[in-house]
Parts: structure tokens; C-alpha cells; sequence
């Protein structure tokens, strides 16, 4: 496996806010966070982006979408909340191990700018 800085989270090599876990994921508090609820999903396998994920990764990339819509649900956002994939710097990503941000607690703009 590639090591990036989430799996570095993964490994408790460096902390986080772990707030969910199991053996296909782990969602933990955004350091920098932008929004009232804002948390990270990734995958345990490292795939580097979202265009970087295989069809067998299908099963997986659905997987972590529920684990979002549980957790948003248990902070108590489970009506409210927005789902956010960077994918490529040229867009904002900065960390290459995919996640999902899951972001709720105040007003939205859309079209996201
Ligand atoms: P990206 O910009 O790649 O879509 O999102 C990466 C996210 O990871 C950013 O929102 C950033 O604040 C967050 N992040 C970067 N380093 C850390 C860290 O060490 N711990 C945590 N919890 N979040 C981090």
C-alpha cells in the first residue's frame, strides 16, 4: 500500500478524531474544518483518487457513501448534509487517498463555487 498522511491515520501514526471505523473504512473529523460537521471518509485501501478506483472497487465506493449517510445521520445531520469529492489538485484536492468530505451545519451555496 502507498503511504499517504491517511494512512498514517489509519495506522495511528499520527492522531485524528476517529468517529466511525470498520474493516473497509474510517471516518474522522476534517483538522481544518468547514463547516460545523465537517468529516472525512476514506477508504483503508489507498486508491490515490476517484478516477484511480476499478470496477471491483465498485462494492467499496458504495460502502463508503452509506457510512456517510450514517455518520452525517449520528452528528445529527442525517437531513442536511452535503457530500464533497475532489478529485485532482486543479480542483482542490490535496491529499491523494480518496475520501469523502461530508459537510453539514450551515447554509450551502449551489452551484458549489
Ligand atoms: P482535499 O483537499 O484533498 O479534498 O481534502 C483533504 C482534507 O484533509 C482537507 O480538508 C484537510 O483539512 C484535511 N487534512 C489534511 N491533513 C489532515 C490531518 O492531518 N488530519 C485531519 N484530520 N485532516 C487533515
Amino acid at each position: 500500500m502507498t503511504d499517504t498522511l491517511f494512512t498514517k491515520i489509519i495506522d495511528r501514526e499520527i492522531p485524528a478524531d476517529i468517529v466511525y471505523e470498520d474493516e473497509q473504512c474510517l471516518a474522522f473529523r476534517d483538522i481544518n474544518p468547514k463547516a460545523p460537521m465537517h468529516i472525512l471518509v476514506i477508504p483503508k485501501k489507498c486508491i490515490a483518487k476517484l478516477t484511480e478506483a476499478k470496477q471491483n472497487d465498485e462494492p467499496l465506493l458504495g460502502h463508503l457513501m452509506t457510512v456517510a449517510s450514517v455518520v452525517a445521520s449520528k452528528e445529527g445531520y442525517g437531513d442536511a448534509f452535503r457530500l464533497v469529492v475532489n478529485n485532482g489538485a486543479a480542483v482542490g484536492q490535496s491529499v491523494f487517498h480518496l475520501h469523502l468530505h461530508i459537510l453539514g451545519g450551515r447554509d450551502f451555496m449551489w452551484p458549489p463555487g
